[in-house]
């Protein structure tokens, strides 16, 4: 049988992490073994409803790559993909089981439910007490009838059997076994007529034939619900496979990763950023804070799955070849950002310039920098192996762009020499005469007007890269003066020695 997975999330808020991973997770699986992976939007509890959480799930997506076959937004035969679109069916499905005797009408009022609770804090609606409250089982048909002819609000709830064994063989935690009796009757169709989670949950994946049920730990405990609802509407023998993922768990490994760790830690935890009501309520992403897809892809499948091996980059494509659910482990996995970062340094240093200069373009833009192609590939190429966020490029890079913002006083004071300064001065005046102005070139003037006048490079190379860049850190001093151009690299010459001279002098007058 084809093999069809999907990703349901909820339009509650912006979709965290997790949720990618998830996502992620069901189209390798998906991929690797020819399928089809749907995307199905998980509305129906309408009072959770965040405008533009849709669209950002789905730009999401589109961002990493991972591209559904069907579902919302991308087409498909077994639509529609937005449950609130799918009432009718869902109505259609309760009152097959509670005409077959599975599923019951419950009239008991919130507030009926509340006093009972206020006495009975362990309170359930379950096999015991459903004989004494107010619905179908306990009423006469003709009482039901009338209520239901007055238009009296009701819910549809599942009937659960007691003592019965309930065994999920879940496809990464083995055999899990739920008591029935311990289970209570859970509302399938709520009051408003729309269908609670679990019932649109089954009646979905039974109607797009989903083989394959890949998603969060947080959904186990509703899976021996979930597998009453199909014995209930006789659906076992198509039932789909449960595999349920680990938590992911803080970057210091305790306790499970929440959407407010991001700002107590100052890191993502989203894929794109999300600007919410509130500050409290808007987040950064690892789109924003400069990954790239694919390492954030890599990343996110290494937190609960490795095939086996030392080996950490993995492509997309290697991952749907590699890709199967035995590999994935049973306990948490730690959010370890650290590896996120080195990661997208390995994926910046392996993407060629021409691609890095479109990334860095809006970054340079934004800050009202120069961003011809050219230029920014050659950004790109000196910066690439020093950075590991995109806008570090600009950041750290900034001097490739204005001035000198500051220099390492300390560094200066070590190496400036005031017979040195003679030298600086030939080689600003060496400048415009080097032709052509690339690296090897001006490298090959520098060092023999230093033989010359028997300076050595290592006492001057220190000083000429104080002076571009202000810092001992940095590209190759002479790939840096060649994107300088020559006549900004003579402008910091002269700059930085005027800097140098002031800031020994001081020292010296101390
Ligand atoms: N709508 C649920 C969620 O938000 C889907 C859980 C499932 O995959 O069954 O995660």
């Amino acid at each position: 049988m084809a093999v069809r997975v999907r990703f349901a999330p909820s339009p509650t808020g912006a979709l965290h992490i997790g949720g990618i991973r998830t996502a992620l997770y069901n189209y390798l699986f998906a991929r690797h073994h020819g399928g089809v992976f749907i995307l199905r939007i998980e509305d129906t509890d309408q009072s959770r409803h965040v405008p533009g959480a849709e669209e950002y799930i789905i730009e999401a997506l589109r961002w990493l790559g991972l591209v559904p076959d069907e579902g919302q937004g991308f087409g498909g035969d077994n639509g529609p993909y937005r449950q609130s679109e799918r009432k009718a069916i869902y109505q259609k499905y309760a009152q097959e089981l509670v005409a077959c005797g599975k599923a019951y009408y419950a009239f008991d009022t919130p507030e009926e439910l509340e006093a009972i609770r206020q006495q009975e804090v362990h309170f359930a609606y379950n096999y015991r007490t459903r004989e004494h409250l107010r619905n179908s089982l306990t009423m006469s048909p003709e009482e039901v009838e009338a209520l239901l002819q007055e238009g009296t609000p009701y819910v549809i709830r599942l009937r659960v059997a007691p003592e019965e064994e309930v065994h999920i063989q879940d496809l990464i935690r083995g055999e899990v076994v739920f008591q029935s009796s311990e289970l209570d009757d859970k509302v399938l169709l709520k009051a408003d007529g729309m269908p609670t989670y679990h019932l649109a949950n089954i009646v979905d994946d039974h109607l797009m034939r989903i083989t394959h049920v890949i998603r969060g730990e947080e959904w186990l405990p509703s899976t021996a619900h979930h597998v009453l609802l199909y014995r209930a509407f006789g659906w076992e023998d198509t039932m789909p496979q449960f595999a349920h993922l680990p938590l992911i768990l803080r970057p210091e490994g305790q306790g499970k990763l929440s959407k407010r760790d991001g700002a107590r830690f100052g890191i993502p935890v989203f894929p794109l950023s999300w600007k919410g009501a509130t500050p409290e309520d808007s987040f950064l992403g690892f789109r924003e804070a400069g990954f790239l897809p694919e390492a954030t892809l890599n990343f996110l499948a290494l937190l609960g799955w490795h095939p086996g091996g030392d080996q950490e980059v993995f492509s997309l494509d290697e991952m749907t070849r590699l890709f199967s659910l035995e590999h994935i482990s049973k306990g948490g996995a730690r959010f370890d950002y650290d590896k996120a970062k080195w990661l997208n340094q390995r994926y910046i240093m392996a993407t060629d310039n021409a691609t890095l200069a479109q990334y860095i373009r809006p970054l340079a833009e934004a800050k009202g920098y120069r961003t011809e192609q050219s230029y920014l590939e050659q950004v790109a190429a000196l910066m690439k192996e020093r950075v590991s966020l995109l806008p570090e490029f600009v950041e750290e890079g900034y001097y490739l762009f204005e001035p000198v913002r500051a220099y390492d006083e300390e560094a200066i004071r070590k190496r400036w020499k005031p017979e040195l300064q003679p030298v600086l001065e030939a080689i600003t005046d060496l400048m415009p005469s080097v032709q052509p102005f690339d690296a090897p070139t001006l490298e090959m003037a520098v060092k023999a007007l230093l033989q010359e006048r028997q300076v050595k490079p290592g006492d001057v190379l220190p000083l000429l890269r104080l002076a571009l860049v202000g810092t001992m850190k940095g590209p190759a001093v002479f790939d840096t003066a060649a994107l300088l151009g020559p006549a900004e690299t003579a402008n910091r010459l002269r700059s930085g020695m005027a800097y140098f001279l002031q800031c020994t002098e001081t020292t010296a007058a101390k």
